[in-house]
Order: C-alpha cells, then structure tokens, then sequence
C-alpha cells in the first residue's frame, strides 16, 4: 500500500467484465465501484466488458428474422454493438463516481485483425490511444470481441470473445495483472451444480484448463486460453458479485503434478455415429473423414473395432461430434454410401464424455485402471475411450452421466 501511495509503483491491471457482471444499471454501477476501490489504489485499470447478457443473442435473432443466412459482414457491424452500449455505460458510471474515464471500440484501442467475418483472428495490438489515454489518467474501457481488419471493416473474435480482447491487451499492454470477472468464484473441480462437493481451485495451469472448457466446463473461451497459454499471460478468473479470491490460471509448475486429477467434467453435447459393416481396407477411413471434414464437421474421438468376415473383412467405425452437427454427418456417410459400402449407420445422442483432467497423471500410474474401476462398481458401461498424457475420456450412456460424475469425483477428489 505504502508504495502505491507514494507512486514508486503503480500497478496495470486490465479486468474484463463478462455479459452477466453487466447485465443491468446496477451491475455496471457495481463494476464501476469495483474499478474505482483499485484505482483508489493507484493502479491503472483497462476495462474490457462484453454486451450485457442477452443482447449479442438478440441481436442475432433480429437479423435471422430478416434472412436465414445474413451476410457475414453485417453481423458484425450489428454484434459490434452489443459492447459498444457496454463501454460508453461503464464510463458513464465511473464519471458519476467522479472518475476520468474513456470508452474506446476495438478498432481505436488498435485491435488488428484478419478479414474472417464473425471469427476473426488478432493479428496484432497498437494500442496506442490506451496508453495516451492512461497517460492522461483515464480509466480506459474497451469493447470486447471487436476489431478492425487494416482496411477499417469492423471484425468480431467469435462467439465469447471478449476473454480473447482481455488477454491479449495484457500480452500487449504487458499487464501486472489480468483479472477475469464472471459469475462464478473461478474454477472448479467440477459442476458444482452436478456435484455439490466440488471444490474451487487455487491454480489450474494452461493446459488442463483447455482440456476442461474443451470438454464442457464452459468458463472461458478456448481461444483465449490458448493465447494466454502462448503469450505467458497469467490471470485469474473471479466473480464480479462478491470478494472471493478466484482461481489463478498459469503455466504448469512441478508441485502442481502432486495432484493426480485436477477436475472431472461431462460433455453432454456429444453425439456418436457408427458404421456398421465397413470393408476394412486402405483408403476408407480416410476417405469417410476426408468428406466428414469437408462438410466442416469437427470429429472428436474415433474408435474400430477388430475386422471379423472372411473375403474383405469388414469392421464397425463409431465416431463422435458435436450435438448439432449429427444430421450434417449423417448426410454425408449416407452419401458415400454406394461409394464405399458398408451395411447400415446409426446416430446415437444419448451419449455423455466423461472425462478425467490432470497433469499428475504424467507421474502417476494406475490411474485409468482406478477410473475403470470406479465406473464398474457404479454399472456404467464404457462404450469408447480416448487418452491424452493429461486427460483419460470415456463415452458412456448420457442417462449414467451424472451419477458416474459423483462416482467419480467422490474416488478422485472427494
Ligand atoms: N458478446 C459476445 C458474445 O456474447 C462476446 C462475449 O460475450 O464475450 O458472444
Ligand atoms: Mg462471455
């Protein structure tokens, strides 16, 4: 404190707000208290928010009423102002605290990206106009999920991405500290909606942080994760409704190893198609995944079986993608159908991925032997499984998925 004061050290903080810590007036007065405790501090505060809760969604509703399929450059003219109604309220609730405060879109914050309408990637950072603005002693609040391409058309990060605005101001801004307000306390061991004794983690590194948004632990957008990951930028995910220490996101250190499993999560947006009866002969596998990821279908885990049948010996291959694009997939196997020949496909949605995360599995053994155990004591069949040096996956019955996730929990982390 001593040193804040006297001004030999003056922090840079950049705190993102996500859509439901802005939700209404009162919330963004809330934001805006919060902002002027640490600013009371002599810190630097960047403030990135999102559009208040709803409104990106309305947004896209509007436009899907007009047209279908609307034209990528407009949606982004249209989503963009979700965040901008968010920046300018936010500094209007700092000004009534008396605080200088700017707002500043993506674009004048020196957000450079590629010309991917709706998912566009930062190219790089120039954030000139933020530091002036520092300078002059302004809390500076910048639009999330925006941008601008070289040639000044207006870009958005892709669903969720304002995490990605946050995280890379404070690669680029070399932050001292990164703070990610949500609604939740950080993050958990898992669902404590699903398991009421899952527990809030200290510290979770990069990795298993991916691996558990990736399997349905949605906290933050992936892509901001991996930046993060890139870049070296530690940073905390905390709430914006209370004073709860969050969890801190960062590089993986040794001691962290001394925890086997870090959390346990349940995608239930999976979906599993089997092809019943394929020649199992060079050349199918890839063409079936070949159009597969043509059609822009991403698949996660693959499984074939043992060829049985005599002549060309024919195999079962299941596969698994996301819930929405089974009917895609679908359409596109029955399409190679007389291509390739097998006997029969079938699409299955009641199926759950529950997954095991940590980076203690490196230097522990006996781990999958352990999960396996747990699952059968529970009477849950394991239909596939898939490995990683961090992660053991199993596809199970979506029915099975809740109980076999407290089974679970309850023998690994308590
Ligand atoms: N408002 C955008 C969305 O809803 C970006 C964000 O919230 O991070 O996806
Ligand atoms: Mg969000």
């Amino acid at each position: 404190m001593e040193a804040y004061e006297s001004g030999d050290f003056m922090a840079l903080i950049v705190q993102k707000y996500g859509g439901t810590s802005v939700a209404n007036t009162d919330r963004i007065k809330n934001v805006a208290a919060r902002v002027a405790k640490y600013r009371a501090q002599g810190d630097q505060i960047v403030v990135v928010v999102s559009a208040m809760s709803g409104v990106t969604d309305g947004l896209i509703k509007l436009a899907k009423e007009i047209a279908p399929l609307p034209s990528e450059r407009e949606m982004d003219m249209l989503l963009a102002t979700g965040e901008q109604q968010t920046i300018a309220l936010t500094a209007i609730a700092l000004h009534a605290l008396n605080i200088p405060a700017v707002s500043l879109t993506g674009a004048q914050a020196g957000i450079v990206t590629d010309g991917v309408h709706t998912k566009a990637k930062i190219h790089n950072i120039t954030p000139k106009q933020v530091h002036e603005r520092l300078d002059q002693g302004n809390v500076v609040i910048v639009a999330g999920f925006q941008g601008e391409t070289k040639d000044g058309q207006i870009t958005t990060l892709g669903r969720g991405g304002s995490d990605l605005t946050a995280i890379a101001l404070a690669a680029a801004l070399k932050a001292d500290l990164c703070q990610i307000y949500t609604d939740v306390d950080g993050v958990y061991t898992a669902d404590p909606r699903i398991v009421p004794s899952a527990k809030k983690l200290a510290e979770i590194s990069y990795d298993e942080m991916l691996e558990l948004a990736s399997l349905g632990a949605k906290v933050m957008q992936s892509r901001s994760v991996e930046f993060a990951k890139k870049f070296g930028v530690v940073f905390e995910v905390r709430s914006s409704l209370n004073d709860n220490p969050g969890t801190i996101v960062k590089e993986e250190t040794k001691s962290m190893e001394d925890v086997v499993i870090r959390g346990v999560s349940l995608d239930k947006n999976q979906a599993k198609v089997t092809l019943v009866a394929v020649p199992d002969k060079p050349g199918v596998a890839a063409r079936i995944f070949k159009a597969v990821g043509d059609a822009n279908v991403n698949v996660d885990m693959i499984v074939q079986n043992i060829s049985h049948g005599s002549g060309t010996p024919a195999t079962d291959l299941s596969f698994t993608v996301d819930k929405p694009d089974l009917l895609k997939a679908r359409k596109v196997i029955e399409g190679l159908r007389a291509e390739i020949g097998y006997r029969e496909v079938i699409a299955n949605e009641g199926i759950g991925k529950l997954s095991i995360v940590g980076v203690g599995m490196k230097s522990h053994s006996g781990v999958a032997g352990k999960l396996f155990d747990v699952l059968a004591t529970a009477g849950v069949n394991i239909d596939m499984i898939s490995t990683s040096e961090i992660k053991i996956s199993v596809v199970i019955d979506l029915a099975k998925g809740e109980p076999a996730m407290k089974a679970v929990h309850a023998a690994f982390i308590g």
